[in-house]
């Protein structure tokens, strides 16, 4: 078994991560266990990805388990997070990613479709924060962090539930973080910009991407791994003095 890196960030700590299979969530507990934590890999479709992404956080010398959860599911939700608890006795960071951005516009949009992404996007966030907290208020210490968008800061049409959804989340760890700031729990949130995922992808193609690319100061969009290096650094103890911030890894696309 090779050594874990026991002077990272994360050492001796236990991260869990819904969407954990693919994109954005594969890449945060890449970063979360070569920062020396054990993680805890939430996926729905993704089980291949969450099994890979297991093994290659093993080869970095953690623990790693998987587990099938769809975060609409609240007993799943709560499933997960207990079966972590079980296997590693505690869940030190949680780490809200799953989400979907399907394009509808707004008078078109359906109550069930509204639904469906508000309970993916921000209530699942509720759910897996409601699970977390009581052993994190037990040990006086955790961190939540949520993934925004910086939609969820601007708007964007064809998308008014999911930036609702993510303007939710960052109210969310805001909450959180005034409720349970002062027994050791802090909430955040990352609003990515556009990312190279399966869902940034549909926006970097084509002509509109290009020119959207070319309008950003940093002059590319970003990579996975670059928000997850966000997603850590708000998990460990170098961001202690940040509750309820946001962070936004988005090219200088949006400097709020
Ligand atoms: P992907 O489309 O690549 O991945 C979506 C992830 O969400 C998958 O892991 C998927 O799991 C999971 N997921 C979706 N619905 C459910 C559900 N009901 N239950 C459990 N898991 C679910 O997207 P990204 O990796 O890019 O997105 C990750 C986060 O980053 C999202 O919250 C997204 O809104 C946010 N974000 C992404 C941006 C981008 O440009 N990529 C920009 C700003 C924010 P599975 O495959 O197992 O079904």
């Amino acid at each position: 078994m090779p050594d874990r890196n026991e002077s990272g960030p994360l050492h001796g700590r236990v991260v869990a991560v819904t969407g954990g299979g693919r994109g954005v969530g594969r890449a945060v507990v890449l970063a979360a266990a070569a920062a020396g934590a054990d993680v805890a890999i939430a996926h729905r479709e993704s089980e291949a990805g969450a099994k890979s992404a297991a093994e290659e956080a093993r080869a970095l010398g953690v623990e790693a388990d998987v587990h099938r959860c769809d975060v609409t599911e609240r007993d799943q939700v709560f499933k997960f997070v207990a079966a972590a608890e079980r296997r590693f006795g505690r869940v030190d960071g949680l780490v809200n990613n799953a989400g979907i951005m399907p394009e509808s516009p707004f008078l078109e949009t359906t109550a069930q479709e509204w639904d469906r992404v508000i309970a993916t996007d921000l209530t699942a966030a509720f759910h897996a924060s409601q699970a977390v907290l009581p052993g994190m208020l037990e040990r006086g210490s955790g961190s939540i962090v949520n993934i925004a968008s910086r939609l969820g800061q601007i708007g964007w049409p064809g998308v008014a539930h999911y930036a609702s959804a993510k303007a939710g989340l960052i109210a969310l760890a805001k909450s959180i973080s005034r409720e349970f700031g002062q027994r050791g729990v802090r909430a955040n949130s990352v609003a990515p910009g556009v990312t190279n995922t399966d869902m940034g992808r549909a926006v970097m193609a084509g002509e509109v991407g290009r020119r959207r690319m070319a309008e950003l100061p940093l002059g590319r969009f970003g990579e996975p791994a670059e928000v997850a290096d966000c997603v850590v650094f708000l998990l460990s103890d170098a961001s202690a003095l940040l509750l309820g911030q946001t962070l936004n890894p988005n090219s200088g696309g949006l400097m709020p």
